[in-house]
């Protein structure tokens, strides 16, 4: 594959030749204006190109209306927008058509949705979930309460020590009672590619369906759910180029055709009385109330930014600077980079420097305005299987740059004389 040109690429993103600095916890300090920022914080979010802000833009200045009701112009131009992202974005996951993608507020949303609509109405005792030690608390906390709720029980395949998730485990866990297997697709805090196929090959092998938490990778690698054969299959659009305010809930159509929806409203039903109400047809039964109108309409413009870039370049340039980044903050002894070795993870690293709290080493980063993620990562019960309470977390995208690795090289080596 041909190597990004990321030069080329950053002019895209504005914001990327902004100056930070300057204590934000003091009021009326704010950011300052004399260290580049060195944005490594990805994986929580990514920027917005601007052709995606042009986009949002436009929607307000041309043709801002509420959709589906609409008889007038301006509601049927954003109605026919609103649909049509829908399409774009099922062809952009290799889904079969717009009744298979629900526009949600993020992956969390999608989770719950299915969750609630799926879990309490079919889960019962005796039922078993099982997910992977390496859960985002968006679909751990979520399956936890639904099995305090229903009766249900979580188990969790374990990760091994390299970082992998530990498929004869997995084997051992799954069985007839199983119900849903809900699965990280690529890990925000080891990096971990996730063997989905063969997940979803076990689950089915038992009768149950599988979950792919997919956040972290349908930004950045090519997905298509119908190769992975997922059941669902969930993502968040600011973290691929679009807007916060909008995921995806993608299931296959039958399934999505059984559940009930789980919240109510306008925009979902088709017959009202005062007795009772009739669905719309899909996806639109499981979009409640005026829809993420805009922000559905600019993912469909992300998933249009990726293509055009590709999505096979965008996963090569990122594993490459994850592998540079491993290779060179593992030169010291006292750095530990959890998960995978560096050639075969996904576009991030989590690490600790030995005898710096990981908020410490953030805030000395920041100080050379290299932004990283400091924290659990929202996997705190993984992060304790870690032995850590915390970590730094440098993620990388298509508009990162080995010298921008060298600059959080250097700010670790800077915290590391600091503290020494
Ligand atoms: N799953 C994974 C793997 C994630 O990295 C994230 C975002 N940190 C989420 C779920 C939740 O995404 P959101 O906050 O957009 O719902």
């Amino acid at each position: 594959t041909e190597p990004l040109d990321v030069e080329r690429l950053r002019e895209d993103f504005p914001i990327l030749g902004r100056k930070v600095g300057g204590d934000v916890s003091v009021p009326g300090e704010g950011p300052g204006d004399d260290t580049p920022l060195v944005y490594l914080d990805n994986a929580a979010t990514s920027h917005t190109p601007e052709q995606v802000v042009d986009v949002i833009a436009d929607y307000y200045r041309s043709y801002n209306s509420n959709v589906h009701r609409g008889i007038h112009s301006l509601s049927q131009e954003a109605s026919v927008a609103y649909e049509e992202a829908h399409d774009r974005v099922a062809e952009f996951i290799g889904a079969d058509g717009r009744e298979e993608v629900v526009f949600t507020k993020n992956t969390t949303e999608a989770m719950n949705t299915v969750a609630y609509a799926w879990g309490l109405a079919e889960l019962g005792p005796g039922d078993e979930v099982v997910l992977t030690q390496m859960e985002h608390h968006a679909s751990l906390v979520t399956w936890q309460q639904i099995g305090k709720k229903t009766g249900a029980d979580v188990k969790y395949v374990r990760v091994t020590d390299d970082g992998y998730l530990d498929m004869d485990h997995a084997r051992e866990l799954v069985g007839d009672d199983t119900r849903m297997v809900s699965a990280v697709h690529v890990s925000n805090t080891l990096g971990t590619v996730n063997p989905i196929a063969d997940l979803a090959d076990l689950a089915h092998d038992h009768g149950a369906y599988v979950f792919v938490d997919g956040a972290q990778s349908v930004p950045n690698r090519p997905v298509d759910v119908t190769d992975l054969d997922a059941d669902f299959f969930a993502f968040s659009g600011h973290k691929m180029c679009g807007p916060t305010g909008v995921g995806v809930l993608y299931g296959k159509r039958h399934l999505l055709e059984e559940m009930q929806p789980y919240l109510y409203g306008g925009e979902m039903i088709r017959k009202v009385t005062f007795e009772d109400a009739t669905w719309e047809d899909l996806p639109w039964k499981f979009e409640a109330g005026t829809p993420v109108i805009c922000q559905g309409i600019a993912l469909a413009a992300a998933c249009d930014y990726l293509d055009d870039i590709g999505l096979e370049r965008i996963r090569a340039h990122e594993e490459g600077l994850a592998e540079y980044a491993y290779d060179r903050l593992t030169e010291h002894d006292d750095v530990t980079v959890y998960g995978p070795p560096g050639d075969d993870r996904g576009g991030l690293v989590a690490f600790n420097l030995d005898g710096v709290h990981a908020h410490d080493l953030s805030s000395i980063l920041n100080d050379h305005g290299v932004a990283i993620r400091a924290g659990d990562h929202c996997t705190q019960p993984l992060h304790q299987e870690m032995g850590v309470a915390a970590s730094a977390r440098a993620s990388f995208y298509l508009y990162n740059t080995e010298a921008e690795v060298d600059a959080l090289v250097e700010a670790v080596d800077s915290a590391r004389q600091l503290f020494a």
